[in-house]
């Protein structure tokens, strides 16, 4: 153990110091930042691998904290190891190809990751034998997920969140997948009486005040038992929650994030529109000043793409377009609290008493069914004053608040993504200890061993990144960086590791009465929402990273 810890400690400060430089590199190339859409491509491969040393980073912290908590754990030694041995091998091969880009100066090289010592140690870090070793270690515990977490809050609710997910969510997640069913009442039923929907909300809102860790760890065991179905019901609170924290006035949060965390409230969130995602300043959809019953309030005209749970939902978080100089951009926008009734079904109107009109219609989907997301049609829908997040003082800070709340639901994506990954990793474990061909277990053979020690590897990673992050909120909520780290790189392991699962179950692995299949389309959906991977790469990673 030691001498891996040994090996983690030639590698990552050699790790550190390349991409440093690197970065400072990158900064001198895009002007501070200013010029990275003259640089894409490369700004993009500066961000992923910034985020593959701070997951290697934080996998490795996790190991040495095992080990100072009196705890160690060879197999998480041995992992923590390997990733930042495949993390540094793939950085040198990239500046390598792209040395000009990258302009890390040879000295630098030398004497970091092109060492003869750091060469040496990377090799053996990642040599096929350990992740072989690794992958023996998940066929034999059926890659159970009982690692050590520090805190006995989190601990407590890893427990109770994985006995109600098992007991209660994954006995119906295939039928609701396979019938593209809304997510039953007796789930959210469930998930209000545990608490779940206030997670973060602070305690004086009638929230339970948890804070991101515990969070994040009961969204991995709803999203093992069912991505859809359960893990993503809390994404939508958290993001309004969050958005309301921020720019909501006092009585607005005394007004909506009580029923927010006690579940009575379900919610949506409207940004994207059919001719607008990824640019959301260029947001159309309007809401105009009006008044009526003798109210004043705004009318809300436009369309709306892609709005998970609006069905169900009893308010929608809404982005509009209060100031109608298109110019203003992002600084035109607000962000509304749209109140509606329930529905059930793919398609629902809503008439409100004064004329208003909302209509949604779910688009079908392959994967990610349990909540539905719609296309939404707003004709002259009215909304209260009060209804506007901040009211006088929010008009023009939707963008702003949105994205306050983008972050939160980054954060928690890199919960469903583990979670996610997870599930896949315990019924390919147990597959591969099960089927044989040959005349021997498929787990027998070397190539699944090292396919399944690469799999837990990449997902132990992915899930201290998460962790660690969720760690930085807790101390500053207006981190953006490390949540959209989280995400981007826990939504491309869970992709990795479902499509890798489905391969070690062979044909069984494309047939629908094996979760496997229904693990690989609903993970395909974790880099495409809350910022399409390559933009959240450019414009969240990337413009952080190298601004300045
Ligand atoms: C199942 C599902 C559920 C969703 N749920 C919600 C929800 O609840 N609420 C909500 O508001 N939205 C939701 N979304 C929408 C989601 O957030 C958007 O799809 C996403 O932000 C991308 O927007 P877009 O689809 O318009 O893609 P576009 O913005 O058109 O981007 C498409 C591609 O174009 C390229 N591209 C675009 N701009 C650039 C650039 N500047 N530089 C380089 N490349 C670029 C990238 O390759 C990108 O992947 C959901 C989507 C799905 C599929």
């Amino acid at each position: 153990m030691r001498a891996m810890a040994n090996e983690v400690s030639a590698i990552l400060p050699a790790l550190r110091a390349v991409m440093d430089s690197a970065l400072e590199s990158g900064r001198r190339l895009t002007d501070g930042g200013r010029a990275i859409d003259e640089h894409q491509v490369h700004a993009e491969r500066l961000a992923y691998a910034a985020t593959e040393v701070k997951a290697a980073e934080a996998l490795a912290a996790y190991a040495a904290s095992r080990r100072d908590a009196g705890a160690p754990d060879a197999t998480t030694d041995a992992m923590a190891a390997a990733f930042a041995g495949e993390v540094a091998a793939k950085l040198r091969g990239a500046i390598e190809v792209h040395r000009d880009d990258f302009g890390v100066p040879d000295d630098v090289l030398a004497r970091t990751l092109a060492s003869a010592e750091v060469s040496g140690v990377v090799r053996a870090a990642q040599h096929e034998s350990r992740f072989r070793g690794i992958g023996q270690e998940v066929i034999r515990t059926r890659a159970a997920n009982n690692g050590y977490i520090d805190g006995d809050v989190a601990e407590m609710a890893r427990d109770s969140a994985r006995a109600f997910a098992r007991k209660e969510v994954a006995p119906l997640a295939e039928h609701i997948h396979r019938h593209d069913d809304l997510v039953p009442e007796s789930i959210i039923n469930a998930m209000r009486e545990l608490g779940y929907f206030g997670m973060s909300v602070p305690e004086e809102y009638g929230g339970q005040g948890m804070g991101n860790l515990p969070m994040i760890i009961i969204t991995e065991e709803l999203s093992t038992a069912s991505l859809a179905a359960a893990g993503s019901l809390i994404t939508r609170p958290e993001i309004l929650t969050k958005a309301l924290l921020k720019g909501g006035t006092e009585a607005q949060k005394r007004h909506w994030l009580p029923p927010v965390a006690a579940g009575e409230l379900m919610v949506g969130i409207s940004v994207t529109e059919p001719d607008t995602g990824s640019d959301v300043a260029s947001v159309r959809c309007r809401a105009e000043r009006g008044e009526q019953g003798g109210a004043a309030g705004w009318f809300i005209n436009g369309a709306k793409a892609w709005c998970t749970f609006a069905g169900r939902a009893d308010v929608l978080a809404l982005l509009a377009r209060t100031d109608p100089d298109a110019t203003k951009g992002a600084r035109g926008l607000s962000l509304f609290i749209v109140p509606k009734n329930p529905f059930p079904g793919h398609e629902f109107e809503m008439k409100q008493p004064g004329g208003g009109v909302l209509h949604g219609k779910a688009d079908r989907t392959p994967g990610y069914r349990g909540m539905h997301s719609y296309t939404l049609g707003f004709e002259r829908y009215f909304v209260p004053a009060a209804n506007l997040i901040g009211e006088a003082d929010g008009e023009g800070k939707g963008f702003y608040l949105q994205m306050q709340g983008f972050a939160a639901g980054r954060l928690q994506t890199g919960g469903r993504a583990s979670g996610l990954a997870q599930a896949a990793l315990e019924v390919t474990a147990t597959y591969a200890g099960e089927r044989k061909q040959f005349g021997r277990p498929i787990g027998d053979f070397q190539l699944t061993q090292y396919k399944l020690g690469r799999m837990a590897t990449h997902l132990a990673a992915a899930r201290q990144l998460t962790y660690a992050a969720a760690r930085l909120m807790d101390d500053d909520e207006s981190i953006s960086l490390e949540p959209s780290m989280c995400k981007l790189f826990a939504s491309d392991v869970a992709v990795w590791v479902t499509q890798e699962g489905q391969l070690i179950h062979g044909g069984w692995g494309y047939a629908e009465e094996y979760a496997i299949s229904r693990h690989v389309v609903d993970a395909t959906v974790l880099p495409i929402f809350e910022g399409v991977k390559p933009i959240l790469e450019l414009k969240v990673i990337a413009r952080q990273l190298l601004s300045g």
